[in-house]
């Protein structure tokens, strides 16, 4: 039989108004246009114009940026306390990546993270996050600060390698035990080498970590999946909670996965939670935990030592819960 095969061309255009020196500089430009012109529609064609330039400067600098933070070991890890909401103590905390620039301050974690994604640098950066958490982690034992878990935030690209052996070889080399980690994984690796996903994070569960899924109800993932990952705790996005005390449909969908998730037998944790009026809507609703700015933004390792070291103060500091 026959095909017919359609042909669409995508065109990266580049005018040269006298500033370029090389040949090399205008490839490199038109190829911007041209990946601009393939991300827009197909077909199409892009001329390079200053925003674009503007954007690629910002990129490679970012890039070369994040490269020079790791070598300088100037990246920091920040902790924000997780709240039990039956006993209102510490049960956890997320580890959060801060980046102190020497000119421009701190720089958020949304802006370099998808930037160390595109770049492969999430790879050398993940690594850096989970040692120095463990690290921390070793050093709270130490003093006798323990029976709690740190979670660390993973991305997809770090489950293109063998994930669950350098998590082993960490908590060896750090000496740390595996109850005392949670990884935070997103609906995304959902999306690829599923089969290879769910045996990595069955295989991080056997040796006893705890799996959370973040940002829940955001991503695409199916429930179909979800049901087969290895899962300890929904995180509910805070999209979702932003506005759960006006808006009803935030409340009867932030209901919904509280109910589901306590039929797949998951904790279910609520993020970005603010006011008194959102816990209260939370507890009732049978919500486990809760994190938010209400109880604690993200501190450094020696801010949030005081909740480590009487995990009931937080008691005193906020309202009776039960
Ligand atoms: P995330 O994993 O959803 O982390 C929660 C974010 O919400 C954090 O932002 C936290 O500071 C913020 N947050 C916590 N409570 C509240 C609240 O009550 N109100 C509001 N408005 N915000 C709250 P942050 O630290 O800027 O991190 C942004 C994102 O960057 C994280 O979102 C996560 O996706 C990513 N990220 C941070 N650290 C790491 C890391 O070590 N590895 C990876 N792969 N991603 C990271
Ligand atoms: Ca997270
Ligand atoms: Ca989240």
């Amino acid at each position: 039989g026959e095909s017919i095969v359609n042909i669409a061309a995508s065109v990266g255009i580049v005018l040269d108004q006298g500033n370029y020196r090389s040949a090399e500089e205008m490839i490199r430009d038109a190829d911007t246009a041209l990946h601009r012109a393939k991300l827009d529609a197909k077909g199409g064609y892009v001329v390079f114009d200053n925003e674009m330039f503007r954007d690629a400067k910002k990129f490679l600098e970012r890039k070369s940026g994040i490269q020079q933070a790791l070598l300088e070991g100037s990246f920091e890890v920040h902790y924000q306390p997780i709240i039990d909401v039956l006993t209102g103590e510490l049960s956890s905390m997320e580890a959060l990546v801060r980046w102190p620039h020497p000119v421009e301050g701190m720089i958020s974690p949304a802006e370099f993270i998808p930037i160390a994604e595109e770049t492969g640098l999430i790879l050398p950066l993940g690594e850096w996050v989970l040692r120095s958490v463990c690290e921390q982690i070793k050093k709270w034992n130490t003093i006798g600060y323990d029976g709690f878990r740190v979670a660390v935030n993973l991305s997809a690209r770090q489950f293109e390698n063998n994930i669950p052996s350098l998590v082993e070889g960490m908590m060896i080399e750090t000496g740390i035990s595996a109850d005392s980690l949670t990884l935070e994984i997103t609906e995304g690796i959902a999306m690829k080498n599923v089969e290879q996903n769910i045996r990595m994070l069955e295989d991080l569960k056997a040796l006893g970590l705890n799996i959370s899924i973040d940002d829940f109800g955001t991503g695409y993932s199916s429930l179909a999946y979800l049901k087969r990952f290895p899962l300890n705790t929904l995180k509910i996005d805070r999209s979702f909670i932003k506005d759960i005390t006006e808006n009803t449909d935030d409340q009867e969908i932030t209901k919904a996965i509280i109910a589901m998730g306590q039929n797949l037998n998951l904790k279910v944790l609520a993020e970005g939670v603010e006011t008194q009026k959102q816990l209260d809507i939370l507890r009732f609703s049978g919500c486990d935990y809760i994190q938010g700015y209400f109880y604690s933004e993200p501190l450094s390792a020696s801010e949030v030592a005081p909740f480590l070291k009487n995990k009931s103060l937080i008691n005193d500091r906020q309202l009776e819960l039960i």
